[in-house]
């Protein structure tokens, strides 16, 4: 049921059982982790371009039969919260909002019991119009990416002139009680790295909880370099210009940001160096792609394929139990600094953050 990628899928073979794997119905893997939060890819089609993630021109998309329908998705989401324990739902893209039907998916979400916690993660666009009906079907939190609050930077980084409706939706979440707000940013050397204060000082003003990311190596063009990377000490240096930061108290837990207070608090700026302090080892992540597929990791060379056992009729316990085995096999890390790293072929935009 595993597929190598770049290889012909297995469709169609039955679970194969680990004899190694615990009579847990949880998704435990061998190094002791229990995944309890779900990351949902909902389409891989995005309305900006940004440059760190994906060619001008866009990528080849999805074909539509091939993504999961509303009922098949919410019906495998179903299996993550009531089979294996699934506590929290993260939908995710390209751009979630984009994908017809959503509202529907989150408020079925929503329904499950136990109710799991919900959040979304969007590029911001439209979702000033959308962000009240979002807050109805049952979305607890919004993260909302934006990497420079200048208009001309937006455009060259993202290559739309869209930042003004990045800036109103982000607005109406927040007037929508979808609090806090998360903004999540990614510097980029020589582009919007001078903005890390700006950026901090702009999130403390209107309320919303600024996060930096380090880039991944996960851009369509295969592009990254580690030495273009701003690595979360650099940005801890550049944000100790201005501010001053202290390590928050509260116990991190498998959160991937590493919080600080700022000036005393109580407000907070959180960074997620995923490649120079990478949190792997509290891994409670599963993941699902548009079209089916669970992903143990962000950077897994095998998918397992849901869609197909799905498509033939079997039942939830089945699936339960493939996805089990699935997760038994997940890697210790992300292994970025293993000399021999592969970026997996699945970009960013296909997989969900
Ligand atoms: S890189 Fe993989 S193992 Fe590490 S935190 Fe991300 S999903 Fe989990």
């Amino acid at each position: 049921m595993t597929t190598e990628l770049g290889l012909p899928s297995l469709r169609g073979v039955g679970p194969t059982r680990d004899p190694a794997r615990p009579d847990d119905p949880r998704l435990v893997d061998t190094f002791g982790r229990v995944a309890t939060d779900l990351r949902i890819s909902l389409t891989d089609r995005c309305n900006l371009r940004c440059t760190y993630c994906m060619p001008a021109e866009g990528l080849d998309w999805m074909p539509r039969s091939e993504q999961l329908t509303d009922d098949e998705l919410v019906r495998l989401i179903g299996v993550a919260v009531h089979e294996l324990g699934v506590e929290e739902l993260r939908f995710t893209g390209g751009e979630p909002l984009l994908r017809k039907g959503l509202e529907n998916v989150l408020a079925a979400s929503a329904a499950l019991r136990p109710r799991p916690d919900i959040s979304l993660t969007t590029n911001g666009i439209g979702l000033a119009r959308r962000a009240r009906a979002l807050a109805s079907a049952g979305v607890n939190r919004l993260n909302v990416s934006l990497d420079t609050l200048r208009q001309d930077r937006f455009a060259t980084i993202t290559r739309r002139d869209r930042i003004s409706d990045v800036l109103d939706g982000l607005r109406a979440a927040r007037d929508a009680g979808l609090a806090p707000v998360k903004i999540n940013s990614v510097l980029l050397r020589g582009v919007n790295d001078d903005e890390a204060c700006d950026l901090l000082e702009f999130a403390l003003e209107h309320g919303y909880q600024l996060r930096f990311i380090e880039q991944m190596p996960l851009d369509a063009q295969h592009g990254w370099k580690r030495t273009s990377m701003v690595t979360a000490g650099e940005i801890m240096d550049l944000l100790s210009a201005r501010f001053t930061l202290t390590e928050h108290p509260e116990d991190r837990g498998g959160a991937p940001a590493e919080k600080f207070v700022v000036d005393g608090g109580p407000q907070t700026v959180g960074i997620i160096a995923s490649v120079t302090r990478p949190f792997c080892g509290a891994c409670d992540r599963t993941r699902l792609t548009a079209d089916g597929q669970v992903r143990t990791c962000l950077f897994a060379h095998t998918e397992t394929d849901l869609r197909a056992m799905l498509r033939r009729g079997a039942p939830d316990h089945e699936i339960a139990d493939v996805w089990r085995d699935a997760m038994w096999g997940k890697r210790a890390g992300h292994g970025i600094d293993d000399p021999g790293f592969l970026q997996p072929d699945r970009p960013m935009s296909a997989i969900g953050g």
